[in-house]
């Protein structure tokens, strides 16, 4: 097996970001969150725990 180092050249996609809606720091796309990009709003667990505001009609109960 032989170390197959060069390849990705120039493949400097454009990963989206946004901040967190707790803390307000930058979330950078992460291959985990390719399915739940757009559900995402927090950086972490703690943050989703963090704001836990009783938001009216906002899909199903969810505790
Ligand atoms: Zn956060």
């Amino acid at each position: 097996m032989s170390s197959r180092r060069s390849g990705f050249a120039g493949n400097k996609a454009y990963l989206p970001s946004k901040p967190c809606a707790v803390c307000g720091r930058t979330m950078t796309w992460r291959k985990a969150w390719a399915k739940t990009w757009d559900e995402v709003r927090y950086c972490s667990e703690r943050c989703r725990r963090q704001k836990h505001a009783p938001t009216s009609a906002d899909g199903p109960a969810h505790g």
